[in-house]
């Protein structure tokens, strides 16, 4: 039986981001593919399909086609446990995206290599390096036209601010793609077939090194010699690959290929797993000391809460990164918050929909536990006499606000109950304006989509029609202290200023202006506002 530490040092935990479209999903499925994990491509997402994602849960992801919750895959590969954690790539769900890059250990950026560096490569990256987490690029789609490799290198230096290391480098692109050059083995992948042909297959790779006179039937003669000087002008560079730089998210391993025609997939996964860091450590804020991954006591934070994913069962998953010891089926643990005892009684593991039950993971794996409702994102479960406590996940400030209410005031209780499980699991944010009561709820998004999902899911989850109002809100600020509701009434503020109260009871103050927030600065003398809600 392998040891606990043998176990977790074999776990590799990342994320793949990418701006919509770039290839993100069928990137995915071609390392599910090679690793066996699936048997045919298309089953992971096939947009105009019928088949869909697996993770596409929900109908509004499959009528735009977009991915809007995270799922996580698990597969072994080479002696590896593997976890990709699955992120949306629309802009309006980044919030879920930072959420889900708490509990991985590195991240993925996939670029499409006609276009670049991309708006939401650029928000999402922004997102992975508040992790200093490593970050490794797959330039994709070589089978079409694609940009200079060097031009491209350079803007994602210049654009995101990272230094990239090509461990291979691309022979032509579009029609004359013929392949990637291995900096490492210093020898030629050659790209064989017309790709879409093969796409659903496993492609062969015929190997050839550079300057070899077979090479230029290989890849032709001009390909070669513009391939020896590229190579001549990246050794000449003389970079190396600092794995230091690498870890902590300042230089990014760059690969190119093609997922569609699973050119460069392979390669890309055996390096990424040979590079990618083993589980992290995390802090625990009550010792401020870092939580060993082989500490033999378990330990874990919900990163990610789903509901309803099974409508038949109407129940809802606590997505929990393990970050010490061992899980067990059944084990006791406590939940930090709750300030109990609890049996984790259900544990399973995601392939997207297919749940199967899991008797035990490790340090760096993602379990679902069955939640009747008592987890909130950031809480720490532990087993042991010691307990540890993980630092909270900040949300962030919304930024579009809207009163929703109910159309049938009967309707009251699913309401309520529709508004706060949603709110739980973190896709929004609801406030109670003071003075008012529960009939209408000031709720406020990252993304405006995120209002759409949550009519969607009120009517189908909880059969609730609302009516939606938007706010003018643009600033929103908490009250520093505990300032009493009355005193909060008794603020000198403009009329357009609302007074709200948030779910943990912190009071708020929403602005249309900053003109107005300034105003309230200067006429309530010791009022402090900050920009976050408290966290841990
Ligand atoms: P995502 O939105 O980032 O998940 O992107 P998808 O994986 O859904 O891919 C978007 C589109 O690009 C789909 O039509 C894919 O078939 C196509 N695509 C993905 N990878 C490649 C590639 O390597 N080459 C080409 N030509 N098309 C690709």
């Amino acid at each position: 039986m392998a040891s606990l530490s043998d176990e977790i040092s074999s776990r590799r935990t990342f994320a793949i981001i990418s701006h919509p479209d770039a290839g993100k999903t069928t990137l995915t499925e071609k390392l599910l593919l090679y690793t066996g994990s699936i048997q045919t491509a298309g089953s992971v997402k096939g947009k105009s399909s019928s088949k869909h994602a697996k993770s596409d849960w929900m109908d509004i992801e499959k009528e735009r086609g977009i991915s809007v919750t995270s799922s996580v895959l698990q597969f072994t590969y080479d002696g590896a446990c593997v976890n990709i954690l699955d992120t949306p790539g629309h802009q309006d769900f980044s919030e879920d995206t930072y959420r889900t890059l708490m509990a991985a250990d590195a991240a993925v950026m996939v670029i499409d290599g006609a276009k670049g560096v991309e708006a939401q490569t650029k928000k999402l990256f922004k997102v992975c390096t508040l992790r200093h987490i490593p970050i490794f690029t797959f330039v994709n789609k070589l089978d079409h036209d694609a940009r200079d490799p060097f031009e491209l290198m350079e803007e994602i230096e210049n654009v995101l601010g990272i230094n990239t290391y090509p461990m291979n480098w691309p022979i032509g692109s579009g029609r004359n793609f013929r392949g990637v050059f291995d900096r490492q083995t210093r020898r030629v992948l050659a790209f064989e077939g017309d790709g879409h042909a093969n796409a659903s297959k496993k492609v062969a790779e015929i190997e050839a090194e550079l300057g070899d006179p077979a090479m230029d039937e290989l890849i032709g003669e001009e390909n070669h010699k513009n391939l020896m000087d590229d190579i001549e002008l990246l050794d000449g560079a003389g970079d190396e690959l600092d794995l230091d730089a690498v870890a902590c998210g300042k230089l990014s391993p760059a690969f190119f290929g093609s997922a569609l025609t699973n050119f460069g997939v392979e390669p890309f996964l055996k390096e990424f797993l040979r590079l990618a860091p083993t589980p992290r450590p995390y802090t625990d804020v009550i010792s401020g000391e870092p939580v060993e991954p082989t500490r033999d006591d378990f330990s874990g934070f919900v990163f990610k809460i789903q509901a309803n994913m099974d409508k038949n069962h109407r129940d809802r998953i606590a997505f929990v990164r393990i970050c010490s010891g061992k899980f067990e089926r059944g084990m006791t643990a406590y939940h930090v918050q709750g300030e109990r005892n609890l049996k984790l009684a259900t544990g399973t593991s995601m392939m997207a929909d297919d749940r199967a039950i899991v008797d035990e993971a490790y340090a760096g794996d993602i379990v679902g536990l069955f939640d009747p409702g008592i987890f909130s994102i950031g809480d720490t479960v532990c087993a042991g006499k010691e307990h540890v406590r993980f630092a909270g996940i900040p949300t962030f400030a919304p930024e579009h606000f809207a009163r929703i209410s109910q159309v049938d005031t009967l309707k009251r209780k699913q309401f309520v109950k529709g508004m706060e499980e949603l709110a739980q699991e973190g896709a929004i944010q609801i406030f109670r304006e003071l003075g008012a009561g529960m009939e209408s709820v000031v709720v406020g998004v990252v993304g405006v989509l995120q209002f759409e999902v949550l009519e969607q899911r009120l009517k189908s989850e909880y059969h609730v029609e609302v009516y939606r109002q938007p706010l003018p809100f643009s600033e929103i600020r908490w009250i520093e202290g505990d300032m009493d509701e009355k005193a909060v009434r008794a603020l000198s503020l403009t009329r357009d200023t609302m007074r709200v109260e948030d779910m943990r009871g912190g009071k708020l103050l929403l602005f249309t202006s900053e003109w107005n927030l300034n105003f309230a600065v200067e006429h309530n003398e010791g009022l402090k506002l900050s920009e976050f809600g408290n966290v841990t």
